[in-house]
């Protein structure tokens, strides 16, 4: 019998503990699961970063760390953890992301608000968009999550081109690495979605010279993380028609204060980090896999690099 402690808030633990319990049996795992636990007794945590566990040290015993989230910022930096931390990977929680992506680049693409806002008796004829073909999405990231959209975008005709810090090969999509591609990329995004982990390394990535790098009047789509992009040069570029429009998904702080400039700019669209999300059906899966591979002695799947940040 192993111990498996639950370490998020309680709304997750009502949406997890049943799924998770299924998913142990299907596994031919015996596994207690527990929202308290004497530390010493834990062999798995499966957490989210902001749950109650935070100080790791007292878990003498402990395999390792199970995140419920794809990013891991708030643990990869934790001191006291020294087990691996394995970061969620959840087809669920892809093929979220992938209808939000698609459905807002679509959105842009099509132009949809001048109608959607314009109820106001003025026909506006003769603003036929372009065929998706003939406009370009370029998408920083190519992970789990990225690649589910750029499939998503390649399966409608749009152009991809995709951005990771290895080189990459994904069916159908223009693939860059390193600073080079990245400059190459930005040229060719006429919308650009930011799927990117935060790093040292990502942090405000898209500032002021990424987005002059942009084609003019260049779309941003954001479910990544906000602290990628430099807020003040966004509605800097905003301002001056370098940016034609923004939706936003997460923010440097969360939620977004109401005076935030975002909220009432009329070419900003805020979205309160609502992408997607981790679902319990599929996510409890991947985390039983772990605990049959960890009990086992069988390689961990998608374990985080603390060096590179993700
Ligand atoms: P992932 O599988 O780890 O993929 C990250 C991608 O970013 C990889 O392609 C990686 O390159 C690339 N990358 C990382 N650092 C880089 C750098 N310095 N330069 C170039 N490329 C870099 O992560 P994921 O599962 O796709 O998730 C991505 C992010 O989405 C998460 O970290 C989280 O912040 C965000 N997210 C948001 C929501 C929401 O609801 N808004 C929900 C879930 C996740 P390599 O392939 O070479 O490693």
């Amino acid at each position: 019998m192993v111990t498996a402690l639950f370490s998020a808030s309680t709304e997750r633990w009502d949406a997890f503990k049943g799924p998770l319990e299924q998913a142990f049996e299907a596994h031919g795992l015996q596994v207690n699961l527990v929202l308290e636990a004497t530390p010493g007794e834990v062999d798995y945590i499966v957490c989210a970063p902001n749950g109650p566990v935070q100080d790791f040290s007292p878990f003498t015993k402990l395999k390792a760390v199970l995140n419920l989230w794809a990013g891991v910022e708030g643990l990869v930096d934790n001191a006291t953890l020294n087990v691996p931390l394995c970061r969620m990977v959840d087809s669920g929680l892809s093929e979220g992301m992938a209808e939000w992506v698609t459905g807002h680049v679509l959105r842009l693409h099509l132009g949809m608000d001048t109608h959607i806002l314009g109820q106001d008796g003025v026909w506006r004829a003769g603003r036929i968009p372009p065929l998706a073909r003939d406009r370009s999405v370029g998408i920083l990231g190519l992970g789990a999550l990225g690649q589910a959209c750029a499939q998503a975008l390649c399966a409608l005709n749009f152009p991809v081109s995709g951005w990771s810090r290895s080189p990459k090969s994904v069916d159908g999509v223009t693939c860059y690495s390193g600073d080079t591609g990245f400059e190459q990329l930005l040229c060719v995004a006429d919308i650009l979605v930011l799927l990117l982990p935060l790093t040292p390394a990502t942090h405000h990535i898209l500032d002021a010279t990424a987005l002059k790098a942009l084609p003019k009047g260049a779309m941003i789509v954001n479910p990544g993380r906000g602290p990628l992009i430099d807020d003040a040069a966004l509605l800097a570029a905003l301002d001056v028609g370098q940016i034609g429009q923004a939706t936003l998904d997460v923010f440097a702080t969360e939620p977004l204060p109401p005076e935030h400039p975002f909220w009432a700019h009329p070419r900003v669209t805020v979205t309160p980090h609502i992408a997607s999300e981790t679902r319990p059906s599929t996510a409890s899966q991947v985390i039983a896999e772990n605990i049959r591979r960890g009990e086992v002695g069988e390689l961990l799947l998608h374990v985080v690099d603390r060096n590179a940040g993700y």
